[in-house]
């Protein structure tokens, strides 16, 4: 089935958001595969945001990523990667509509909340950069006949 990579950013955890977000996940059917707490360093975060490294605010997210823990999340479901965009809302929070992530916790450009991969090919990327071999599992919870039709699985 599908994945994407979700982040807790440091300012989903600093200000104790995750359980309410990851809530709204579960609550949409999206299947847990993969979680776990990790400090980034800046050898990552050029990584992961490598588009973004020339732009002049690329050292306040180098500050913002790495200034707490955060958690990375694996999750799996049908456009997994589509549905998780559309949950999460625009890159601003001041802009992102009522109802998304973004848009019902941060006011800002910068301290959005959540990461989430943009696209399928970026999140088979992202799911190798943050977690080892081994640690994704692929597993259907029982109550699958509820959560789709047989021919949308
Ligand atoms: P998204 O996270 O919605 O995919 P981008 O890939 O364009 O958006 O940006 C990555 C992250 O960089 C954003 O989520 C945000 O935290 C930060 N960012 C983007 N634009 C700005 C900006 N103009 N000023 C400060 N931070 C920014």
């Amino acid at each position: 089935m599908e994945k994407t990579l979700v982040i807790f950013k440091p300012s989903s955890i600093e200000r104790g958001l995750v359980g309410q977000i990851l809530t709204r996940f579960q609550q949409k059917g999206l299947i847990i595969a993969g979680l776990k707490m990790m400090q980034l360093d800046e050898a990552v975060l050029r990584e992961h945001y490598a588009h973004l490294v020339d732009r002049p605010f690329f050292p306040w997210i180098l500050d913002s990523m790495m200034a707490s823990p955060v958690i990375v999340m694996c999750l799996m479901g049908r456009d997994a990667v589509k549905v998780v965009r559309l949950m999460t809302g625009a890159t601003n929070g001041r802009e992102a509509l009522p109802g998304t992530v973004r848009g019902d916790f941060s006011l800002s450009g910068q301290e959005n909340i959540v990461h989430a991969s943009s696209s399928i090919e970026d999140a088979e990327v992202e799911i190798a950069r943050f977690f080892n071999p081994g640690e994704v599992i692929e597993w259907m919870p029982k109550n699958r006949p509820f959560l789709y039709a047989p021919d949308e699985i």
